[in-house]
């Protein structure tokens, strides 16, 4: 053991603070199996007071943390680097509840909370925390602010950042920052929380937080529908907010080939037999049972198709067929590993140019191999897609990875060219470093290298993520 072991041992304690290889295996290499890298160890905190003291031993120490939570992470910012000189601070042990105000209407959890034990205990109180993602089960609250999860239900309540009141954090010389507050109007300066979400754990190591909790929804109305034409996607998006009184919580697009994708991995059946290219799972929620939120949505989708925007479409008539239609495109998502290699890109444009940009993006990638499979969906109420591209069938997996740079460039320029982002949900980490660094402007780089010396000047915080 060196130095620097033997304290954080003592400091953390035997639950608190893991060298054994075994252990370690997990927790330095990605979700994805993308990045490897080798720790010095996994400390494990259980308190704010812990977290501070070995933030302190690591900078008197000269060992740079690379904080952790359910490792789900999808650039391998949670992944440290080769070197060997870094701490994996894991902050699964700080996973208590600390309140919940059901009046004030905030829940102050702590970083290693999972995200669906946060959902749960919102729930309990009649009060729904609605940021919701697939990894859910293991992600933490920690990791989700710090990548700015996103999720299915954006469109009506924001993202991780939009949902978040305040934080505890520690900072890079182990004093805490404690803007927790519940407040939703406080305008003493600087909102310094905002640094630390969606920074990857590169300017402190976030210990707490204080959430918005909304009333609980006691409808839903849920549609799938065939779309007449990609190009009508935004107007039915329109549409649908207007005749819902803005109650439409998910807007998600699933491609013909994405469906038949899913029911050739066993993913169940189509409950809409058209041969449309594009499908909309369209899902609108009200906490009021006096709403008649499915005739609002009946109404708009009647008016979509009177307009030849929607070919055909049919609404989730009861909570089975509703988790059918969302089971649909979980299976699309699980399918995609059984074809071979994909290329992943997770990129947003403005909405009303999403037509544009899945038009230009396919037609480039056809230009440049017609073999290519692009698997296009996700998000597109908040402009957001997962662009992803499949190898060509039958075509060597190892081979087409190591073409990922120059499909990559290509997706991308096509994203610059309609004003839209390389990450809109997954962040940057290791994954899109050099993308971000080639498509960035200066002057915001310049900026974001500002905030990093002056928030963490010995870079501290997970090294070689983001700049
Ligand atoms: C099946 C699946 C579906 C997904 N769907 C979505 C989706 O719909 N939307 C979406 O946005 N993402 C999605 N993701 C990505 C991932 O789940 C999210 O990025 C999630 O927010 C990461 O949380 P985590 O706890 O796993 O963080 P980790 O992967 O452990 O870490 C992510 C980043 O946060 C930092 N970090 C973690 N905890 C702290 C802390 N306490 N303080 C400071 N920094 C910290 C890490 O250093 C790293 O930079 C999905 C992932 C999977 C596997």
């Amino acid at each position: 053991m060196t130095a620097f072991q033997e304290q954080a041992a003592a400091l953390l304690g035997p639950k608190g603070f893991l060298t054994d290889p075994a252990a370690l295996a997990p927790h330095i290499r990605d979700w994805r199996g993308i990045f490897q890298g080798a720790a010095i160890g996994m400390a494990l905190p259980a308190s704010t007071a812990e977290a501070a003291a070995l933030v302190r031993l690591c900078r008197d120490h000269g060992i740079s943390i690379v904080p952790q939570g359910g490792n789900t992470g999808l650039s391998g910012a949670a992944t440290p680097d080769a070197g060997g000189n870094n701490l994996v601070v894991n902050m699964r042990r700080m996973n208590r509840i600390r309140a919940l105000d059901p009046l004030n209407n905030t829940i102050v959890v702590e970083a290693g909370c999972i995200l669906a034990d946060i959902q749960s205990a919102a729930a309990q109180a009649d009060r729904l925390f609605p940021l919701s993602l697939a990894a859910e089960g293991s992600c933490q609250i920690g990791g989700n602010l710090s990548t700015n999860a996103g999720g299915i239900n954006v469109l009506r309540y924001g993202n991780a950042r939009d949902l978040t009141l305040g934080l505890e954090v520690v900072l890079a010389d182990g004093s805490v920052l404690d803007v927790l507050g519940g407040l939703r109007k406080d305008n003493t300066g600087y909102d310094l929380k905002q640094f630390f979400i969606g920074a990857e754990g590169t300017l402190g190591l976030i210990t707490a937080a204080s959430l918005k909790l909304f009333p609980a929804l006691r409808r839903r109305a849920t549609a799938l529908v065939a779309l007449g034409d990609i190009a009508a996607a935004p107007m039915v998006l329109a549409r649908c907010r207007a005749a819902t009184a803005d109650q439409l919580v998910s807007f998600e697009l699933l491609p013909r080939f994405g469906l038949a994708l899913a029911r050739q991995h066993g993913g169940g059946r189509l409950p809409l037999d058209h041969p449309a290219d594009w499908f909309l799972l369209i899902e609108a929620g009200s906490p009021s049972e006096d709403i008649d939120i499915s005739g609002s949505l009946e109404r708009a989708l009647g008016e979509g198709m009177a307009a030849a925007e929607i070919a055909d479409g049919l609404l989730a008539e009861s909570e089975a067929q509703r988790r059918e239609l969302w089971r649909l495109r979980e299976a699309m998502v699980e399918a995609q590993p059984r074809e071979g290699a994909g290329i992943k890109h997770d990129i947003s444009v403005p909405v009303a140019a999403i037509p544009a940009f899945i038009r230009a993006a396919t037609e480039a990638l056809a230009a440049h191999d017609s073999s290519l499979r692009p698997l296009i969906f996700g998000h597109v109420g908040d402009g957001n897609l997962h662009f992803n591209v499949l190898q060509p069938a039958g075509a060597d997996p190892a081979g087409f990875q190591a073409r990922t740079g120059e499909i990559n460039r290509l997706v991308h320029d096509c994203v610059t060219a309609h004003q839209g982002s390389i990450s809109a949900e997954h962040g940057i980490g290791q994954l899109r470093r050099e993308e971000l660094a080639r498509l960035k402007s200066p002057v915001v780089l310049a900026a974001m290298r500002a905030v990093k010396q002056a928030l963490d000047p010995d870079g501290l915080f997970n090294p070689g993520k983001v700049l």
